[in-house]
């Protein structure tokens, strides 16, 4: 006999802003379908959440929408930096948290009928197969990064890795399915150039991206449109797979026709934005600024973000700059470069520690971003029509910026060349003379905009989504 209530759904991101932001989405759109939800966070990000944003406000609007807490396992004042995300998977991930995500299963009510788990927490499936509760995987990295990282056995196994130093970095790769044209060395992810392949971090990847496949199905941030191939072979592997993305645009598409705020209104960032840069931006003229910015995670050293500002400054365009805090390593610090920059930078550019990325990309006077390739971002950019300069530092970031240039040719990858020149001449590339990447990027933008509107491939993957979680429920 069927339950004679709305299913109750889980929703449960890795401790990091890019997960956190896509997933949270993903958590909005089931509660517009009517489902119940629980968005699982951990309490160092949700009270970070809290300090900064109106969250709680906002889904206030969703009866049956709930925010609960699981510690990531280290201390509140650990500052979270350099090596700590291995540092949590090796110490706490699949002990503490597991324990915690299992007790609180068992005991919350009422009872979860499905969990979508992020294709991170591999734990989360053992727990859900223990109990018995349908999961589904949310990777919140690209399909061109994932399908790499699952990859990479066979690339091993067929002798194309390791990479053999500098001069080997072009080769192609010919055993990633799909990719066989385009795959070069250096567009892999960042771990295949340690140079040994027992390296932990590749292990980890390896296992946790297979692992997704054992789940009952796999979510993907994008369109049929953007990643068709790459989605194909995917499905051979996981063969129910949603592609509902980007879910941004999904999630603005579906506010709009319930008549609510498009979703740029609320902020689920872990820093204050600073809405200034709007402000600055609409004193500037249509698609004169470049806009530059590094996610949430890269950190930079201090000589690279001189390599950058000569690169800016010596450009044409106008510059819109994120340093976030922490964003500068080295002995030297961050806030003396900070106030350096704005110093000198005060006619050409503008600065902000942490921006609304999604209205920056809006807005009219950007023309360009200059960005580390995480796949937000990229997506972002993309729906944005925004043409993009890759400069990628590491995990998926390698790869999406090889398909921003060489599949959908969108932009330009500085990928292992970032000096000031390349940065000077590229900005100019693509802002001064905008015809060729503009256009390309404006026919993306429409192609995939279409894709979440009624009747559009993602916008119907979405609804079977919420159909076979609604089956998966009874
Ligand atoms: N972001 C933002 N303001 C900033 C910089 C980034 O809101 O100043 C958001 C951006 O919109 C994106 C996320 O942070 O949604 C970064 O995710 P992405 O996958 O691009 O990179 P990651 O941070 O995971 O490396």
């Amino acid at each position: 006999m069927g339950k004679d209530r709305s299913p109750h759904v889980l929703v449960f991101p890795i401790p990091l802003q890019g997960h956190i932001n896509s997933m949270i989405k993903l958590a909005e759109l089931l509660a517009l379908a009517g489902f119940r939800l629980t968005f699982l966070n951990s309490d160092l990000n949700h009270n970070r959440l809290l300090k900064f944003t109106n969250f709680a406000t906002h889904f206030a609007r969703y009866p049956g929408f709930e925010f609960k807490t699981i510690t990531d396992g280290l201390p509140l004042d650990h500052p979270r930096s350099g090596n700590w995300f291995m540092e949590m998977y090796e110490q706490v991930i699949e002990t503490k948290m597991k324990q915690n995500l299992r007790e609180m299963l068992l005991n919350i009510s009422p009872p979860v009928d499905c969990i979508i788990g992020d294709g991170f927490l591999g734990f989360s499936i053992d727990v859900a197969k223990e109990l018995g509760i349908p999961i589904i995987c949310f990777r919140t990295s690209s399909p061109h990064g994932f399908w790499a990282y699952y990859s990479i056995p066979d690339i091993i196994q067929a002798g194309e890795l390791p990479i053999k130093g500098s001069e080997d970095m072009d080769r192609l790769i010919t055993t990633v399915p799909g990719m066989e044209t385009y795959l070069r060395c250096r567009d892999l992810p960042s771990f295949c150039r340690a140079p040994d392949m027992e390296d932990p971090i590749i292990k980890l990847v390896v296992k946790e991206t297979r692992r997704s496949t054992q789940a009952d199905a796999l979510i993907l941030n994008t369109t049929e449109e953007l990643d068709g191939p790459i989605l194909s072979q995917i499905c051979t592997k996981c063969p129910t797979v949603y592609a509902i993305g980007p879910i941004n645009a999904q999630l603005n598409t579906r506010l709009k026709a319930e008549h609510r705020e498009p979703h740029d209104h609320f902020s689920n960032t872990l820093w204050e934005e600073d809405e200034s840069c709007i402000s600055w931006l609409d004193k500037q003229p249509n698609r004169s600024v470049i806009y530059v910015s590094f996610g949430s995670i890269t950190s930079m050293s201090r000589e690279k973000l001189v390599e950058l500002w000569y690169g800016l400054i010596n450009s044409k365009a106008k510059f819109l700059l994120v340093v976030r805090p922490n964003f500068v390593t080295g002995d030297e610090g961050e806030d003396d470069v900070v106030c350096e920059l704005l110093e000198k930078t005060k006619d050409r550019g503008y600065t902000v520690h942490w921006a609304p990325q999604e209205a920056v990309l809006n807005h009219p006077a950007v023309g360009g971003f200059l960005t580390h390739s995480g796949w937000n971002s990229t997506l972002e950019s993309i729906v944005a029509g925004v043409p993009m300069i890759c400069w990628p530092y590491f995990a998926d970031q390698q790869v999406n910026s090889r398909a921003v240039s060489e599949v959908w040719k969108i932009g330009l990858d500085m990928k292992d060349v970032c000096d000031r020149k390349t940065v000077e001449k590229m900005v100019n590339d693509v802002m001064v003379d905008q015809k060729e990447f503009s256009k390309s990027a404006t026919e993306l933008s429409q192609v995939t905009n279409r894709s979440v509107s009624v009747g559009g491939s993602s916008y119907n993957n979405l609804d079977r989504l919420v159909e076979d979680i609604r089956v998966m429920c009874l």
